[in-house]
């Protein structure tokens, strides 16, 4: 058959390769294929198809084609939704693109190509078995190819059309169809397809063999899975009565391991039955785990080695805290008692202002005691449920703080600060403070029941030490239970070796500066003390040495320095600003203005109390944010002066005077009655016009008779009355007991006169 040129529309395949004797079928998107399959509608029917080399491209213009394709007829032609045209072409003999033009589609000048034969017609047809054989392998293990499409195939005598049908109807790679079509000699034809369809076989065997391995190793997991499922299922319907396996197992062996009373044992285990007949899967299955784990994470049997060795304690302590010899002493006090009988001691309340060191002596005694350390915080604690737990039956339950804290030290004879024990508040919802009775009562905690826990724990073995800033808040009862010791706040002196030999040293090994050659002057410190902190403890001082020692790390970074020298001139530049100044004590002896001393959370304060006394009609007028107490013994202190005119020489002032008195640093608030005697001598220095010597401070309640009532926060009053450089300190003479609370050297280098009453003051008082 010869066939001349023809000029036909050409259609491009993407991903597909059309070879003659088959029927292809194609979607056809792209408007220049269409309009060459409308073409070849309007016309003959006839198009020439050949598949695009680069399919990714969509586009008409970039697409690279192979010349050799195959010449067909269209079928059929449907249009489908979206534009697309579904087209059924019936592929012809091969051709080849002479030349391509574009006429709204593309048409080519097509060369038929003619399959060559070679002259041993033996050779062909053993080609053609071979390739029958192979195709029959290949069909044996394909399961998608019909028998029919098999047997058609087989009875095909035609090598080309043979070739040509495999070729078309394994789905081997367009490549390899490519070359197939390419291939016009039939004997290469048919060597190229047989190599190929064993290729072929052997990959669709791999491929059926690791479809086998991973469905086996699905099933296996699913098989598992089922299983697994099913003694759940078996373990629920049986209950697992006797408990024998799995996570049931495991709580009953943790119960028996811990050798618990029969009772608590008897207890514990009736909740793994119920965990067993509840399912697994429930989520009150959830909430009796978490029972169980809790209960049995408790230190029933955990004890720390203690170590009651008193030398050996005295010298932690002494190790690591200046002073505070109250407070050792009473350690060691409690220590030997201990030695004697371990659950007969006292509980500990350290009582006094922030940073004066409760909660890290406290750590210091575990140590000291080989005990574990843990802390409270009762701040805020206003519902009993804190302190002892939910009831299991709210949503959400958990163990109290102290059944907590518990857990957390890992040992039953650890050590428990219970910390700012002065701030529990109580309300609606219980009062805390009952709970904490229980906790430090000797005689109940030994059976303390949290409400979540439900089985009695004994706390008797462990050490509880309290905190609190003040007593007031305290109830009774609680307060009874305890050994109070004060720790009132620190003199400067004090001061200065805590920071010294103790906060300094300890923050530079903290800060990793130990090696380094970095020292601090007193004079810096003392800058420190003065101008940077107002506190009756030393916490801020800590926190402004931690500071300093950042800015001279720094400094050790930047300027490669080998030593450091901290001195007074550097503290403003390594801190700013200074934030304090105090008063000092006036220069001169001055009338109606006195200088007396006030105790505040964070120590004593002098302020001076100033009088004018003004022509007018008797009013009196306080200034200075006073409050509610102040403000009578003012009105006290008036009506004494008034009462005693005559013996004081005080002129009439009653009827024609106004009084202002006016307590400095106004926008401070302040109250209590130990401003009396003071406010008493500066009324009566600005009514009779007598000068009041400016080195003395005073402190005392007045009565309406003048006689001097004791006051708080002696010590606290004086050192600052030190700091003011105040050189004599007038005090209530029931206050004489607290003189001793005072260092000796800031005793000697001040004059404490106590009073019995308002003359003894004046006399000592008004500059001679
Ligand atoms: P509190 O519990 O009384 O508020 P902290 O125990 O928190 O005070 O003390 C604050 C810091 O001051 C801690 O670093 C502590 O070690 C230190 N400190 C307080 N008092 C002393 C002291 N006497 N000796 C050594 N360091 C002290």
């Amino acid at each position: 058959m010869n066939i001349d040129k023809l000029t036909l529309p050409v259609a491009l395949l993407r991903g597909m390769v059309a070879l003659p004797h088959n029927e292809i079928t194609f979607d056809a998107g792209r408007k220049e294929t269409i309009a060459a399959v409308d073409r070849a509608m309007q016309s003959d029917k006839m198009i020439f198809l050949t598949s695009q080399k680069n399919p990714e491209k969509s586009e008409i213009s970039g697409a690279v084609y192979e010349k050799i394709g195959v010449v067909g007829t269209v079928s059929q032609s449907m249009k489908l939704p979206g534009g697309v045209e579904r087209v059924v072409v019936s592929c012809k003999y091969r051709g080849k693109i002479v030349s391509a033009k574009d006429d709204g589609y593309m048409s080519a000048e097509i060369d038929p190509i003619y399959d060559e034969y070679n002259d041993n017609d033996l050779m062909t047809a053993a080609l053609v078995r071979e390739l029958k054989n192979k195709y029959q392998t290949y069909f044996s293990i394909n399961t998608r190819l019909t028998a029919d499409s098999y047997m058609k195939l087989l009875m095909i005598e035609n090598p080309s059309v043979l070739a040509d049908k495999i070729a078309f109807l394994v789905p081997f790679n367009p490549g390899i169809k490519q070359h197939v079509l390419e291939t016009s000699d039939i004997d290469s034809r048919l060597k190229f397809l047989i190599s190929s369809l064993v290729t072929e076989t052997e990959l669709l065997n791999l491929q059926l063999r690791i479809e086998k391995e991973v469905k086996t190793q699905i099933d296996k997991n699913q098989r598992e899975y089922f299983l697994r499922e099913q003694l759940k299922v078996i373990e629920k319907e049986l209950g697992d009565k006797d408990g024998s396996t799995g996570e049931m197992a495991e709580y009953r062996n943790k119960i028996a391991q811990l050798n618990l009373q029969d009772d608590i044992s008897a207890k514990l285990n009736k909740e793994v039955d119920r965990l067993g007949k509840i399912g697994y899967s429930s989520p009150e299955a959830g909430v009796i785990r978490t029972y169980l784990d809790t209960v049995l994470s408790l230190p029933w049997n955990k004890k720390t080695k203690g170590n009651l060795d008193i030398e050996h304690a005295a010298k932690i302590l002494d190790h690591d805290h200046y002073g505070l010899e109250k407070v050792k002493e009473s350690v060691l006090l409690n220590l030997a008692i201990r030695n004697f009988n371990a659950k007969g001691s006292n509980i500990l309340c350290l009582v006094g202002p922030p940073g004066v060191g409760k909660t890290s002596i406290a750590k210091s005694i575990a140590s000291a005691l080989g005990r574990n350390y843990v802390r409270i915080s009762l701040g805020g604690v206003r519902d009993e449920a804190d302190i002892r737990g939910h009831r299991k039956t709210y949503i959400g339950a958990m163990c109290g703080q102290i059944i907590n804290a518990v857990i957390q030290a890992d040992s039953n004879n650890a050590l428990i600060l219970l910390d700012e024990i002065d701030k529990v508040a109580s309300d609606f919802r219980g009062d805390p403070a009952a709970a904490l009775l229980e906790v430090l009562d000797n005689e109940q905690n030994h059976a303390f029941k949290d409400h979540y826990i439900e089985v009695p724990f004994d706390l008797s073995d462990i050490m509880f030490i309290t905190t609190a800033n003040t007593l007031d808040t305290i109830s009774r009862p609680l307060l009874d239970r305890m050994d109070v010791i004060e720790i009132s706040g620190y003199t400067r002196d004090e001061k200065l070796s805590i920071g010294k030999k103790y906060l300094f040293p300890k923050n530079l090994e903290k800060t990793g500066l130990k090696g380094k050659r970095i020292t601090i002057t007193d004079d810096a410190l003392l800058d420190i003390i003065d101008y940077y902190t107002r506190e009756a403890g030393v916490r801020r001082l800590e926190k402004m040495i931690i500071k300093i020692l950042g800015k001279v790390a720094k400094a050790f970074l930047e300027e490669n320095r080998k030593s450091f020298k901290i001195t007074a001139s550097q503290i403003s530049c390594l801190l700013g600003k200074r934030i304090y100044s105090f008063e000092a004590k006036n220069s001169t002896d001055e009338v109606g203005i006195v200088r007396g001393l006030a105790w505040t959370a964070v120590g004593g304060e002098t302020l001076s109390v100033e009088v004018n006394v003004m022509s007018g009609t008797g009013k009196v007028e306080l200034t200075g944010c006073l409050g509610d107490v102040m403000k009578e013994s003012a009105v006290a202190a008036i009506s004494f002066l008034r009462s005693s005119a005559k013996k004081y020489n005080i002129p009439s002032f009653y009827k024609n005077k106004d009084i202002h008195i006016h307590v400095s640093e106004g926008a401070v608030p302040k109250d209590g009655p130990s401003a009396g005697i003071t406010m008493a001598t500066a009324v009566f220095s600005a009514l009779t016009g007598k000068k009041i010597r400016s080195d003395v401070a005073m402190t005392g309640e007045i009565t309406l008779r003048g006689r001097v009532l004791p006051i708080e926060g002696k010590k606290e009053k004086v050192l600052a009355a030190h700091r003011a450089g105040i050189k004599t300190v007038i005090f209530p003479h029931d206050n004489l007991k607290d003189i001793d609370d005072i260092p000796q050297k800031i005793r000697d280098e001040m004059e404490c006169i106590p009073v019995k009453a308002m003359d003894e003051v004046l006399d000592n008082a008004v500059a001679k």
